[in-house]
């Protein structure tokens, strides 16, 4: 059973070398009498940018599972049912949720796992748009962001497994949408608008460019200088959803946002949120997205690696941008 597994807790930008990859051993049996115990075979591995926090010794994030040195990383996967001792799933059922970095798995049923039921669209999108990115993307805008037809929207972190989502929904919505992503490539997204923000010496300048009138919905990913200047160009009772402040996550020294006064002066609601909240609504989800990928009104960008061995290089490209879209491991692609 080839796992990855945390060396040691992390400071700084993660390397491939706080993970190293070894044959581990599991017994693949569910233990006898386990009723809330599943022995799943991983198939796509996801790589998110929550897994970085949970490398701090003292993570400020609380998931209900922690990472710790020598044991393999807890992650969202899709995987196959190969015994359960939960009479809620049956052998080869296919399944999205928290798993492990290894081939086979035992997790606890009880925790985050959802059936598949729906196969008709690649297995690897219940790593992404129709699984926890899928979700975020969905409540955080919807839930959070309220937003109405001609509005305008401005999303970071735009061409990622989340943000392409966001900016496809604020489309969908009949909103003005503008994106902001690392590079040009990334930046052909079929949204009203986009730039490069490493290209852009002053940030502020460049959001007047785009909203003259201001911003209504800024989907926050990143934070930092981006967050500080899309405070001072928000339109009042606009709205923050705070997704993630992917800028921030490597820095023992957090930058500081100067403009927060504008959250009074234009009475913005900004709210930080953790998707767990928006599971119960996944039937709700699956009923408005899936005609959307069916009928092509939803595009899905995905960067597959194969094999667990290049776990550890796919995840630490997550904080450079080397990833085009939804960043995913295949380790035994049906
Ligand atoms: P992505 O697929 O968007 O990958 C991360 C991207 O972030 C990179 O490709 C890179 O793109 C960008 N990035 C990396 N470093 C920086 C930086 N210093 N400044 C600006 N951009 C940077 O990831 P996700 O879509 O999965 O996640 C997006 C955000 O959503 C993250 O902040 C994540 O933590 C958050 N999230 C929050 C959840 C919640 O429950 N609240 C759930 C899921 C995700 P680029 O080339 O554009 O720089």
């Amino acid at each position: 059973n080839k796992q990855v597994l945390l060396k040691n807790y992390v400071t700084g930008f993660p390397k491939e070398s706080d993970m190293e990859i070894v044959e581990g051993s599991i017994t693949l049996k569910v233990p006898e009498g386990s009723s809330d115990v599943v022995l799943l075979k991983n198939l796509y591995l996801s790589c998110d940018p929550y897994m970085r926090i949970l490398m701090y010794k003292d993570t400020p994030l609380s998931l209900g599972f922690q990472y710790s040195p020598g044991s393999p990383l807890t992650a969202f996967g899709v995987s196959k049912v190969v015994e359960s001792g939960d009479p809620k799933y049956k052998k080869d059922d296919l399944v999205w949720g928290v798993t492990k970095w290894e081939e086979y798995s035992l997790v606890p049923s009880a925790k985050i796992l959802f059936k598949i039921d729906h196969t008709d669209v690649p297995l690897s999108y219940y790593t992404g748009i129709l699984g926890m990115p899928g979700m975020t993307a969905y409540g955080g805008f919807f839930e959070l962001g309220c937003p109405k037809k001609g509005e305008k929207v401005f999303v970071s972190a735009a061409s990622g497994a989340v943000g392409q989502l966001v900016g496809q929904f604020a489309k969908l919505t009949g909103c003005y949408v503008v994106g902001s992503a690392g590079s040009q490539e990334k930046n052909k997204l079929g949204f009203d608008e986009a730039f490069n923000y490493k290209e852009e010496s002053n940030l502020d300048a460049a959001l007047k460019r785009y909203f003259p009138e201001g911003i209504d919905i800024y989907f926050e990913n990143v934070g930092g200088k981006t967050l500080d200047a899309v405070l001072l160009n928000m339109r009042s009772h606009g709205r923050i959803p705070v997704c993630g402040m992917i800028s921030q996550y490597n820095l023992s020294q957090p930058e500081g946002v100067t403009n927060l006064a504008n959250l009074i002066y234009k009475e913005i609601k900004m709210q930080g949120f953790i998707v767990s909240q928006f599971y119960p609504l996944y039937p709700k989800f699956l009923e408005f997205i899936l005609p959307h990928i069916r009928e092509g009104k939803i595009a899905y960008v995905e960067d597959i690696v194969e094999g667990l061995e290049g776990g550890p290089a796919a995840l630490v490209s997550l904080f450079s941008g080397q990833n085009l879209g939804k960043k995913i491991v295949a380790i035994a692609p049906e």
